[in-house]
């Protein structure tokens, strides 16, 4: 019989009768992996009420306690590291090797957390000598994360260590495609000691998503995922005036001029676009070559995706595997016809690689030249590993090209030219600039998108802004004060 997954709501599954359901598969060889149970808003409500409860009891915990419950959470991912990577690999296709290095990331971005619980500092503001002004950065009470399925442990174990040091309750929402890790990870916090009930799991699509995003007793939403989802969660909470911190899509450029370290640059666009099948939100997925190295740039470029070795996603030799599921599947290969029909060439991929057989969601690295900036396959995310190639002819040109398009998350830039790189980090619009390196990121690094890419700074200093609102508090104590009000009544 297939597994069954569902919600974790209150420190148990919640009801699954008169539940829907749908059946997720195994990208890699399409057998059916899982029934998922669908929360309703029944199940939202319930979430709601359950994280509110404990995260008044969470407040009651130390300083110290809270850390301490941290800290032991990170050491239980440490343990179960690589359980949760062959999940996410069986789940989504992502392949072991990049599975485990997000595993390994798990208990790190916890003890970030952990360190940071007696660091959510205020201010004291001077005013007059007899006034004492303070801030504090207070709990939003009960956060939701919504989060889509390319990286589900990492996002889970984020979205939870960030909400619950700042003081919340919190209720993930994973894709409904990848509940089957963020499940583990949400049972994990009641093994190291937090209040049951502080995490939630609610399993759902977008109904169960728009039920939080609505929801008057949560006080914020930090959603990853989608532009137009992104717009509808921005739209429904601004209804129950929650704070909102939004990670949404690129189509990141990646700048290659011609004094660049050609081995390194190399090396870095190939895993820019193709690491993770493609399915990441900063991959540069648009590649700026300056003309006069075009040819052998990308003639070497292209030689190096056909060696890339796509295919079981648990063998360790491989490189990528597959699409996380079917739908995905088909939406990169339709960007694939699109882009043909625009007028471009297909450099080298273009469909399923040789030697996968007919099973699973598999696409061969795909480089496409000829590719003009106002062609749908240079503005569109496609989220599957496709690269566009354009050229430029000068910084000024580099610039207009990358900044041509709604989206502003990444940008990746080699050059061995010091000011030209700072020049262009000054005029790209984009939340992340990488000078010679490739998707740099970690717990304590600032994460954000400009423009349509999102709002607000998901990481590190920026999550404490997202989870928490500030007090102000101003103290008379002067003997001499007197009381405020008009002189004459
Ligand atoms: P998606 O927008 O379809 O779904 C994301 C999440 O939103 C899922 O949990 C989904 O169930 C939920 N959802 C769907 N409709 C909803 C609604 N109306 N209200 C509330 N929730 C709803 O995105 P996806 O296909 O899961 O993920 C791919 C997208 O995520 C890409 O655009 C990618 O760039 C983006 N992404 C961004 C970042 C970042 O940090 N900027 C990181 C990873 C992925």
């Amino acid at each position: 019989m297939l597994n069954q997954t569902s919600s974790y709501i209150g420190g148990g599954s919640g009801s699954t009768a008169n539940r829907s359901t749908m059946t997720i598969a195994n990208p890699a060889t399409d057998e059916e992996l899982a029934e998922v149970v669908l929360a309703d808003e029944n199940d939202v409500n319930d979430a709601v009420a359950a994280a509110g409860a404990a995260q008044r009891e969470w407040q009651s915990f130390s300083v110290a306690a809270r850390a301490n419950a941290l800290w032991k959470f990170s050491q239980l991912l440490d343990e179960r590291a690589e359980e949760l990577a062959a999940l996410d690999t069986t789940n989504t296709g992502k392949a072991i090797r990049e599975a485990r290095g997000e595993g390994a990331q798990l208990g790190r971005i916890a003890r970030y957390w952990a360190g940071s619980v007696d660091k959510i500092l205020g201010q004291q503001i001077p005013t007059t000598s007899t006034e004492l002004t303070y801030t504090k950065r207070e709990a939003l009470g009960v956060v939701a994360a919504i989060t889509p399925w390319n990286a589900p442990a990492v996002s889970t174990v984020h979205r939870i260590a960030s909400a619950v040091a700042c003081g919340n309750g919190v209720i993930v929402k994973p894709s409904e495609w990848s509940p089957l890790s963020s499940r583990i990870i949400a049972e994990m916090t009641v093994q190291a000691g937090m209040p049951v009930g502080l995490v939630n799991l609610i399993v759902g699509g977008g109904k169960a998503g728009h039920a939080l995003a609505s929801h008057p007793g949560i006080g914020g939403i930090r959603f990853t995922g989608g532009i137009e989802t992104g717009q509808k969660i921005a739209h429904a909470a601004a209804d129950t005036f929650k704070k909102i911190t939004l990670e949404l899509g690129g189509k990141s450029p990646n700048i290659v001029f011609d004094d660049a370290d050609m081995e390194r640059a190399l090396r870095g666009s190939l895993w820019g676009i193709f690491a993770n099948t493609g399915q990441i939100c900063c991959s540069g997925s648009r590649l700026l070559v300056q003309e006069n190295i075009a040819e052998e740039f990308v003639g070497r470029l292209t030689a190096m995706a056909e060696k890339v070795r796509v295919g079981n996603p648990f063998d360790e030799a491989n490189h990528i595997g597959p699409l996380a599921f079917r739908r995905q599947y088909e939406r990169v290969l339709d960007y694939i016809d699109i882009a043909r029909n625009e007028g471009a060439t297909i450099a080298t991929g273009g469909g399923r690689p040789d030697g996968v057989g007919s099973a699973g969601c598999y696409v061969a690295p795909t480089i496409l030249t000829g590719v003009e900036p106002n062609f749908r396959i240079a503005q569109e995310e496609v989220f599957g590993p496709v690269l566009s190639v354009l050229t430029f002819a000068d910084e000024k040109e580099a610039i207009e090209i990358a900044n041509g398009t709604v989206h502003g998350l990444a940008t990746m830039l080699w050059t061995e030219n010091l000011p030209r790189s700072l020049r262009i980090s000054d005029a790209v619009e984009a939340g992340n600039v990488w000078v010679n390196t490739a998707r740099a990121y970690g717990p304590t690094l600032p994460f954000s998108g400009f423009k349509a890419s999102g709002v607000g700074n998901a990481m590190a200093e920026g999550a404490i802004e997202g989870c928490t609102r500030v007090k102000r508090v101003t103290v008379a104590y002067g003997e001499a004060d007197g009381t405020p009000g008009w002189d004459d009544l």
